[in-house]
Order: C-alpha cells, then structure tokens, then sequence
C-alpha cells in the first residue's frame, strides 16, 4: 500500500498532506491517529513511499524507483519499522521489533486495516506483556545517527506509540525534541489518549474520522463480499472488523442461527443452555460478539418497524426457523426500547474488556424478564 490513489477513504486528509509534501512542509515528527479499522496506516506509508520516492508525481510514490519498490515490500533501508513486542528467553527473543519484521510485514500484507489484537494473535501473544521497550528507543537513536543509504530521509514508523513503555518514550523524546536533519518519526495511534502529552504535544497531528457505513460497504463491495450491507451496519465503521467477520465466511449467517437460538432460552430461561450460549460466543471473540449484539439491535428494531409496515424478512435467516411475525408477538415499543438499551450497554462491557461469557449470560436473564414481564425486577438489578 504505497499509493495515496489505491487507498478508498481520506480524500480531505490525503490532500491536506500532498499538499504539505508539495510545498516541502514535512515535520520532523508526525502522529496519524484515529479510531480503529480506517485508513491511517496506509496512508502513513503512502506518505512515507512519496518522501522517500526518487521520482515522486503530484499524486506521491511513483512506484517504479528503487525506493518505491524497497517500500512495497516493507523493506527500505531508511526506514525502520517499530511495533510492541514481547520479550521470552525460550525464544531467544529480546523484544527488539526487528525480531519480529517478518510476522509484521505479512500481517500488514493481508490487512492494513488491522489493530493490536490482530497483531497480538498473529504472535499468540495473548497472555505476554506487549510493549514497545527501551531497547527499541536505543535501536532507533543510533539508527538515525547513521546517514541514509539514498541520502534521502531517515524515516521510523512507530506503530502503536500507546505501546511506549515510559522509558522508551522519555528516550525517544530527545529525537523529536532535536532531531537530526532530514529526519521523520512517524507515530501511527489507535489509542491517542494513552499517549504521554510530554509526547503529543510535541508533534505535529493528522486525525482520521471514523468512516462511513457508506464506506466500509463500498470497500466490501470491491471486494466481492456477500452481505456487504448487513456487514456495514454491524461494525460502526470499523473496516478491520468487517474484514475479520467476513474471513469466518460462516460468521454471517451464524449470527442469525444465534439470534434465533438465543431469543428462545432466553424467553424459555433455560439456564444451562443460556451458559452454553454465553460460553460459545465468548469462543468466537470479541469481534464477534459485538456483531453479534448488534445483530440482535438491528433485529429488534426491524421486528418493532414491521408492525406498521410490511418488512422483508432478512436473507440471513434463510437457515433457520426464525419468523419475525411470531417474534413480533412478544415484542412491543416499550420492551424494545429497554432490550435496545441493555444491549447497548452490553456492548460497551464487550468493548470494555468484560469477560464476554458473563456479559451474555447477565443480559440473557434481562432479555428474558423484558420478553416475559415487560420490565426487570429491582432485586435482578442490585447484583
Ligand atoms: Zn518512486
């Protein structure tokens, strides 16, 4: 991804910094954040392929020049890529970024919309302390102390500064603060607020919005996705999530499978299948999860709409036994309007970092006093 042109989104922020890149405005020390699942990292490289290129055009890299090709396959030897990483003495890893390039570049290579958790499970990370560590800091002062092999920039890329362990990011202060000539660190930020201002402050920040539905379904389309409309509206504009759903090519129509199985024991409560249910979404992750919710969301809210107008059932459905008429039986405005709240709040849990098991299985018995009585009993909510 070394094109401005080949990345659909950011038309404002893409011109604003070729723009910059045309008048020779290029700060030393640059931070492109924003929410998840959009853009930034690859317009990050695009920016970084067109400050590096030998032949650059009005619209960035030229894609021909040795340069070019070096960035292509993220392996330019001005630009040093830093990353949080784990150290493990069986491994014989210290936690240097350059130990773990090869698992980076392939997982940028099949999606540069990722976020940490990809990464994370790309290293089965899960239980280590991830970190961006001293010796990185080190790595990076001696790498710009050295002239650049195209007598160009010198360029780091820091993926995920919210990684910066505090050592780290105190040492790399004295490079933003003083920085040898013709030289860029660039920050890519998911979690800006993480960030130590002593840092932020001191560069210069682009932020990328969130994108559209419109978006995310356009993008899914040119891809050839089923579902692409349904996708677009679970995932709040987060481009990563959609394409992670989608690799679970069964995701989709499992969400319909759940809902229906779901609806029944929560009405029924029965408890060791709500405690099943909990434990099988916990399983499929968080992604998941939230889509799943969602789902849930956007079926209620349709069921309560096909009261006062005919709907079409949703494709996704086709696999099971689900009819929105009889579901409409049991839902009315009132209980509709406290399920969407509770499952609204569900979400922010998942999202939280709530144990995904024990969020489902709280809201299955909520589900199941909104569906059967209209409201929650006082004492359901003291615990
Ligand atoms: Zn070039």
């Amino acid at each position: 991804m070394i094109f401005f042109d080949d990345i659909p989104f950011h038309e404002k922020e893409k011109a604003r910094i070729l723009q910059a890149l045309k008048d020779g405005r290029n700060s030393h020390a640059q931070l492109f954040y924003g929410a998840p699942g959009n853009g930034k990292l690859a317009v990050a490289l695009a920016y970084i392929s067109a400050l590096l290129c030998q032949q650059p055009t009005e619209r960035g890299a030229c894609g021909a020049c040795p340069s070019c090709r070096q960035m292509m396959k993220l392996s330019h030897p001005d630009v040093q890529f830093v990353f949080p990483t784990y150290s493990s003495k069986e491994e014989g890893k210290t936690g240097l970024s350059e130990e773990f390039i090869a698992e980076w570049r392939e997982v940028v290579n099949e999606n540069i919309y990722l976020n940490h958790e990809d990464w994370i499970a790309k290293l089965n990370a899960e239980k280590r302390n991830m970190e961006i560590r001293v010796s990185d800091a080190k790595a990076i002062n001696d790498n710009l102390s050295f002239k650049s092999f195209y007598a160009g920039y010198k360029v780091v890329l820091i993926w995920l500064p919210e990684f910066l362990g505090i050592a780290t990011a105190n040492k790399l202060l004295k490079n933003i603060e003083e920085p040898e000539s013709k030289t860029l660190i660039m920050m890519v930020s998911e979690q800006v607020h993480s960030l130590m201002p002593t840092i932020t402050s001191r560069l210069q920040s682009v932020h990328f919005p969130r994108l559209s539905k419109e978006e995310v379904k356009n993008e899914l389309k040119a891809r050839n996705i089923d579902g692409a409309d349904v996708i677009a509206e679970l995932v709040e504009g987060n481009l990563n999530d959609a394409l992670n759903l989608t690799h679970k090519s069964e995701s989709l129509s499992q969400l319909a499978v759940y809902f229906t199985r779901w609806m029944r024991i929560c009405y029924s409560v029965n408890m060791p299948e709500i405690i099943k249910i909990g434990e099988e979404v916990h399983k499929e992750g968080r992604v998941f999860a939230v889509a799943f919710l969602r789902f849930c969301l956007q079926t209620i809210r349709q069921t309560v709409l096909s009261k006062y107008k005919p709907s079409v059932e949703n494709p996704l459905f086709q696999r099971t036994d689900f009819k929105m008429v009889n579901f409409a039986k049991i839902i009315n405005p009132e209980n509709a309007h406290k399920l969407l709240g509770e499952i609204d709040e569900a979400i922010s849990d998942i999202q939280r970092y709530g144990s995904i098991k024990m969020v489902i299985t709280d809201l299955s018995i909520r589900v199941h006093y909104l569906l059967k009585r209209g409201e929650i009993p006082e004492a359901f909510n003291v615990f």
